[in-house]
């Protein structure tokens, strides 16, 4: 069994909207996985429901084998989620900020490896620097690093290329490639083709609430007729 199971998942707001419509999927551990989907297909959805932060309206989520409505902590403790706003303390260093983070996750302070995580995103430079006075592409490291700060196996990324340039999207390739060879189960949502052939070793297709098809990215792509 994957490290994550998603099984008949389904999600219905209040408002009548149904996002998500009977989705099942099993993540392996170690792979990187894309969702690719337009705008309103269900991926924020999908993402927040396996990190508890939205309520299924049907179907289960196990996170290494935690069932995320009755075992949501130790659930939680496996995960990192970098959402798509980015969100920080303005006046806050970026060390500060990071072992912030780690301690809201009751986990003892570790500065060694908060610079490993630093260092491994290009910002042990900026450490001590505000973080109002960093770069777009910078604040979204650190957001990254938020997220990596309690050690998680599972790493969340809600379409982390949204509204960057070329050269900035390029970095965050590499960052993700920099967590592929750290062993980091990652999960992204993008609406680029390019960015999931990029990127990831499978590409689940999501529209109107519905896992169209899920494949291995070199397959995916003599679908679509385009040479890699
Ligand atoms: P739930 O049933 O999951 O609690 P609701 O439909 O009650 O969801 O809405 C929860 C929150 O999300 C509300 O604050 C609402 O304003 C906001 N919301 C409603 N529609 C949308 C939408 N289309 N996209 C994003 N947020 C929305
Ligand atoms: P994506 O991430 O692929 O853009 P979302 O998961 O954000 O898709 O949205 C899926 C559908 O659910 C959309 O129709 C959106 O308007 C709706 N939606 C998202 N969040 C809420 C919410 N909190 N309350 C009500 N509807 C929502």
């Amino acid at each position: 069994t994957g490290i994550i199971e998603i099984d008949h998942l389904s999600k219905e707001y209040d408002s009548g909207t149904k996002a998500l419509s009977d989705v099942s999927l099993s993540i392996n551990e170690g792979e990187i996985i894309a969702l690719l989907g337009p705008n309103g297909a269900g991926k924020t959805t999908l993402i927040s429901t396996i990190c508890g932060l939205v309520v299924p309206t049907g179907g289960t989520v196990r996170v290494g084998g935690h069932d995320i409505r009755t075992d949501w902590r130790a659930a939680r403790k496996l995960i990192g989620l970098v959402p798509q706003e980015i969100m920080l303390e303005p006046f806050e260093t970026v060390m500060n900020s990071v072992r912030f983070t780690r301690g809201l996750y009751g986990q003892a302070p570790d500065d060694a490896y908060i610079e490993e995580v630093l260092r491994s995103l290009s910002l042990w430079d900026k450490r001590e620097a505000a973080t109002k006075e960093l770069s777009g592409g910078m604040k979204r490291r650190v957001m990254i690093a938020k997220a990596l700060s309690h050690r998680p196996k599972i790493l969340f990324l809600d379409e982390p290329t949204a509204g960057v340039d070329v050269a900035l999207r390029r970095g965050m390739w590499q960052v993700v490639e920099q967590l592929r060879r750290d062993g980091v189960t990652i999960i992204l949502t993008t609406h680029y083709l390019e960015e999931a052939e990029e990127m990831a070793d499978r590409v689940g297709v999501i529209n109107k609430g519905q896992l169209l098809l899920v494949k291995p990215t070199a397959e995916l792509m003599g679908e679509f007729g385009k040479k890699t």
